[in-house]
């Protein structure tokens, strides 16, 4: 089934307001499976009103509509839809009695106008307001079903939550069948190359569908069904799973929405080793995303901000001539992050380094590309290697990918 969101009000138009409405009941209904074609947003004129109400009575099985609920001239949306369907207006008791006592408290005096937010349309069912005044309609009427829910969010969420959603539940029956996804992440494996290795899965499977996505170094599939229960959905998930996992299945490294260092954590802390880190072009930001986790201290020492060539030679060993020498490696190499990686390890006493040397621009360095990093792993007794990689972006993307890197070697 289908539905159209519509949002009345020439504040939207304007930009004065923003659409959250919108965004709040789309959610909704794809949480219960409704699927949402069309968005419109329309201006307090009753003749614009009814064009779109019926324009959208003709695409849509629901015609979902917030705002002009409310007492004054401009709250047009119960009338024009009566009028466009032919259907009369009448009061709804229960919520003029609630007007009229509310006023009666208030000491107020009640207005004419204030009685129209208990006007029903003929042949609907009120929605409750339980914060405010206006009563909401849900309403069938020649195959199409229209909901009206009031502007401000504070009374249309609860509405839309506790009263349309049953309603549209209802009517939808076994048609009701939410959204279940589930998020599989990666590491050591690029967009492009993960999408390549499952596209014919990507291109042929119709539910659940495989979605890829990079963002901020990070790279993830999900995974999405529709399905009624929630037994139903962990079946379909997990067999779709099951052939994501025998092609690319050594890089997964979380089957929920986790970042790789939480993980890291976890996994250092059940082994019993530590952690130490050498940062140069990310600044520490390594350490930050360590740090962020709850119970680091477990895994994490510490680490060493050798920005400059001065600190990585006095604080970490590396000696002048392979850093400055005519001739030589330099501070971005692969010797440098292994005797970075190795120093750190020595003196902060760990059983893990990562180091991070790089260029993250905007300019070059050394005569070396933007995006040349190297990252160095030293394990206790292991040695220790040097990994080089050429990200791409700007300097802010650079210093995210390096970051997320280095902890994808030490997962590996
Ligand atoms: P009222 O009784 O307050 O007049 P109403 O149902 O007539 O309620 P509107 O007059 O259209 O609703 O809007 C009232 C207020 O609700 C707006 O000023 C705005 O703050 C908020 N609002 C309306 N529509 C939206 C929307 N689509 N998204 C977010 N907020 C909205
Ligand atoms: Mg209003």
């Amino acid at each position: 089934m289908r539905a159209e969101i519509i949002a009345v009000g020439t504040e939207l138009l304007l930009g004065q307001i923003v659409n959250t409405n919108a965004q709040y009941i789309a959610q909704g209904c794809a949480g219960i499976g409704l699927n949402v074609y069309y968005q419109t947003v329309v201006g307090d004129n009753r003749e614009r009103l009814r064009q779109t109400f019926e324009l959208a009575a003709s695409r849509a099985d629901f015609v979902i509509v917030t705002g002009g609920l409310g007492p004054t001239q401009d709250d047009l949306t119960k009338d024009a839809l009566a009028e466009l369907l032919g259907l009369s207006i009448s009061i709804h008791q229960p919520s003029m009695d609630k007007i009229v006592s509310l006023f009666r408290a208030r000491g107020t005096e009640m207005v004419e106008s204030n009685a129209r937010q208990a006007n029903l349309i003929e042949g609907c069912e009120p929605l409750s307001n339980d914060n405010g005044l206006a009563v909401g309609v849900a309403l069938k009427h020649e195959g199409t079903h229209y909901v009206l829910l009031p502007g401000p969010p504070k009374e249309m969420k609860p509405m839309f939550d506790r009263y349309a959603i049953p309603w549209i539940s209802s009517v939808m029956g076994e048609e009701a069948a939410p959204l279940h996804s589930k998020m599989l992440k990666f590491a050591g494996i690029g967009e492009s190359n993960l999408e390549h290795r499952l596209i014919d899965l990507i291109e042929g499977q119709q539910d659940p569908t495989i979605a890829p996505y990079a963002k901020e170094g990070e790279v993830s599939i999900r995974l999405t069904t529709r399905a009624v229960t929630a037994e139903e959905a962990q079946r379909k998930l997990a067999a779709t799973e099951r052939e994501v996992r025998s092609r690319v299945g050594d890089h997964i490294y979380a089957d929920s929405d986790v970042p790789i260092e939480r993980v890291i954590v976890l996994q250092l802390a059940e082994a019993g080793k530590t952690l130490a880190l050498a940062e140069s072009c990310t600044g520490g930001l390594v350490s930050e995303m360590i740090t962020e986790v709850a119970g680091s201290s477990a895994a994490y020492k510490g680490g060493i901000v050798c920005y400059t060539n001065e600190i990585k030679r006095n604080l970490l060993g590396v000696p002048a001539e392979l850093l400055e020498g005519t001739g030589a490696p330099g501070a971005v190499s692969a010797e440098t992050a292994v005797l970075l990686a190795e120093q750190v390890m020595e003196r902060i006493g760990s059983d893990y380094a990562i180091s991070v040397t790089g260029v993250a621009g905007p300019a070059e360095s050394e005569g070396k590309p933007v995006g040349l990093v190297y990252i160095g792993l030293a394990e206790r007794g292991r040695g220790a290697e040097a990994e080089k990689l050429q990200l791409s972006g700007n300097r802010e993307s650079i210093r995210l990918k390096a970051a997320k890197h280095a902890l994808y070697r030490l997962w590996q």
